[in-house]
């Protein structure tokens, strides 16, 4: 398991969502507690210390005088217990075990999932007579903890490092790396800005100024699913004012600086009226720059038909740009709040892709079984001869091509070798270099 996926249930009010945004970070953009907005979310990456997680919250329902357990409830947890690797139990140790917390636990039971038991709001010497008595539970021992002191994550961490199977572990320096550069462009009307609010919300959650590329440039740091992220904060992102005159329509100066901050860029497509000329000429603008490019198809809501939909776009998009071939196509509402959440996988599967460097040696392998596939050609009767092929740097990966008679090598040739690099090394959608010089 790659990243272990943990679930948080248990009765209203006891701190399942204290426990996630704990869990989760910093109070996160996605972690949001204006009405409408945690209801609808109830997933995000986060860590432990050293172990990464993908956590589920139960905390949908509204109703913390319930007493007994609701159909909503019930279908809530089973979900979420579907899903998971290990359940978080949690009751509230002040109180003690109610009835609601025995449904609970019945329910937990049958999914025969792992279960850690989490006696919460035990800061201090709290709550030891609760922690006594949820024993009786029948999960064995409880982990005492305060979600919102933060204490007893410690035993937390031990817990479920013995729960959980294998799953790679952080490194600890992932402090320190720089945070992953993002830009949001796109032609004016297509939702950036209400993406970039669904996704930061309101002002709380824009940690302060921090000094861009340049002086009007402008980035904004924050945590989205568990990464840190830096945004190229477009003119006016960050002043007050209504919604819509928060981003200032991009000029092409603006675009272009845009493009040049960012390691990866989301360009914003209006999933109505999909890749018109402007679109198609700004994820050009974008792989040239040698950016990573994920297509957002925006106000998917509008769109009959998704399933189909998407296919044909996918078709069109390969068609339309073929220098993109394999680039994420992410369809998002960010009016609905549906599919933000992979936005984020998308961009770091194609970062990490972006970032990638290749052995000399197999790049050599591969070479000769390209070339002897399907030689170039000849020129004026002398054959052109491609000799060895080395990655000089990556982000984007940009490759040297040694070779007899570089001048005469044709173009499609080129792109023939960039395609089956992209092929053979496994990175869809990302922009290639390749140089080709003259030489022995
Ligand atoms: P949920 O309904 O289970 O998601 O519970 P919440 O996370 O909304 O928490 C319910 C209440 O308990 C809130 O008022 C929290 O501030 C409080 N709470 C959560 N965790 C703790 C804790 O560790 N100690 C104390 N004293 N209160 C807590
Ligand atoms: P920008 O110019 O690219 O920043 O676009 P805006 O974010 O200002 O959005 C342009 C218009 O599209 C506004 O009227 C938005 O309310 C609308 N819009 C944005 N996102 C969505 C969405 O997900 N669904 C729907 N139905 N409309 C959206």
């Amino acid at each position: 398991m790659a990243v272990p996926t943990i679930a948080v249930v248990g009765r209203p009010n006891v701190g399942k969502s204290t426990l996630f945004n704990r869990l989760a970070g910093k109070p996160l953009a996605i972690v949001d507690d204006r009405p409408g907005v945690t209801r609808d979310r109830r997933e995000a990456r986060g860590r432990l210390g050293d172990i990464p997680l993908r956590i589920i919250d139960t905390a949908g329902f509204d109703d913390a005088d319930a007493t007994r357990l609701g159909t909503d409830m019930r279908a809530q947890t089973d979900a979420a217990l579907r899903e998971a690797d290990v359940c978080l139990f949690v009751i509230d140790a002040r109180e003690g075990i109610t009835a609601l917390d025995q449904a609970f636990g019945d329910v937990i039971r049958r999914s025969g999932k792992p279960v850690i038991l989490i006696a919460n709001k035990a800061e201090g010497r709290a709550g030891v007579d609760g922690i006594t008595e949820s024993y009786a539970l029948g999960f064995g021992e409880p982990v005492a903890i305060s979600a919102s002191h933060g204490e007893g994550m410690g035993d937390l961490h031990a817990r479920l490092t013995q729960e959980l199977g294998d799953f790679d572990r952080l490194d600890d320096d992932r402090e320190d790396e720089p945070p992953l550069r993002i830009a949001v462009i796109g032609r004016p009307n297509a939702g950036k800005s209400t993406l970039i609010n669904a996704l930061i919300g309101e002002d709380r959650l824009i940690t302060g100024p921090e000094a861009g590329v340049t002086r009007d440039a402008i980035a904004v740091d924050w945590l989205w699913d568990g990464q840190r992220v830096r945004l190229h904060d477009t003119a006016g992102l960050r002043k007050k004012g209504k919604v819509n005159d928060r981003l200032e329509r991009m000029s092409a100066a603006d675009t272009l600086r845009a493009i040049k901050f960012a390691e990866v860029v989301l360009l914003l497509v209006d999933a109505e009226h999909p890749f018109e000329k402007q679109d198609l000429t700004l994820a050009d603008l974008v792989l040239r720059e040698g950016r990573a490019l994920v297509m957002v198809l925006a106000k998917w809501d509008l769109v009959p038909n998704r399933q189909a939909a998407l296919k044909e776009l996918q078709y069109e998009f390969e068609r339309l740009l073929p220098q993109a071939k394999g680039a994420p196509l992410v369809p998002v509402s960010a009016l609905k709040n549906k599919g933000l959440e992979d936005i984020m996988p998308a961009v770091t599967r194609l970062h990490r892709d972006w970032s990638a460097k290749i052995k000399t040696r197999d790049l050599n392998d591969w070479l000769q079984e390209m070339v002897s596939r399907h030689p170039p050609p000849a020129v004026q009767g002398k054959r052109i001869k491609p000799r060895y092929l080395s990655q000089t740097k990556s982000r984007p990966p940009t490759f040297v091509l040694m070779c007899s008679r570089a001048a005469d090598l044709p173009e499609s040739y080129k792109r023939y070798l960039i395609n089956g690099i992209r092929e053979a090394f496994d990175m869809p959608g990302v922009p290639i270099r390749l140089i080709v010089k003259g030489g022995k």
